[in-house]
């Protein structure tokens, strides 16, 4: 019979070669069986946002009134209130990891640091100079794609940012903490 650390076992080759998206689709398929597994997965994949706005919890349907002690006033709000009741206030959270709207990396909010994001914002120009023997670079008048080919890591000098006259390798002119891309939680 398998035991569990039998099952464990395949299972982590399972993950692994499995791609992205069906691993996604693994993980919202298993919060969706128990609010335990939705607070196991919260514990990884959200963190509290103290700039965020405080909700709070709606309202058992079957709480009843407001406590006796209050007046007839707060009584009366209370009722037309009724559907955002005053329960104990939960803290705002958003996700711990996010894509940076400037460099595309996704990183981790709890270590977005003042130096963590660097980048240029220019363009990587190739100098027609250093490949006056290159029949392939001659032949496309320059224009291949510095964000894969080869010869950028091969020769860094030969490629200069348009936005700060460094060269391929030369430190990012940009340097800040990453910022989310924009989009809306609902
Ligand atoms: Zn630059
Ligand atoms: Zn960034």
């Amino acid at each position: 019979m398998a035991t569990i650390n039998h099952v464990k076992t395949f299972l982590s080759q399972a993950i692994d070669g499995a791609d992205d998206a069906t691993v996604r689709w693994v993980l919202k398929s298993i919060w969706d069986e128990s609010d335990e597994c939705s607070f196991q997965a919260a514990q990884y994949l959200l963190v509290h946002d103290p700039e965020g706005q405080v909700t709070y919890a709606l309202k058992r349907k079957a709480s009843g009134g407001p406590p006796p002690q209050e007046s007839a006033h707060k009584r009366a709000k209370a009722e037309d209130d009724s559907h955002e009741a005053a329960q104990p206030p939960v803290p705002a959270l958003k996700p711990r990891y996010e894509t940076c709207e400037h460099c595309s990396e996704v990183y981790d909010v709890m270590e977005n640091y003042d130096e963590a994001c660097c980048l240029h914002e220019g363009e990587l120009e190739i100098d027609m100079d250093h490949f006056v023997d290159d029949d392939e670079v001659i032949e496309l008048d320059g224009a291949i794609d510095t964000s894969t080919d080869w010869r950028v890591e091969a020769y860094p000098y030969a490629f200069t940012w348009s936005c700060c006259d460094g060269k391929a390798d030369g430190e990012p002119c940009l340097v800040g903490r990453h910022e989310p891309t924009q989009t809306t939680i609902v």
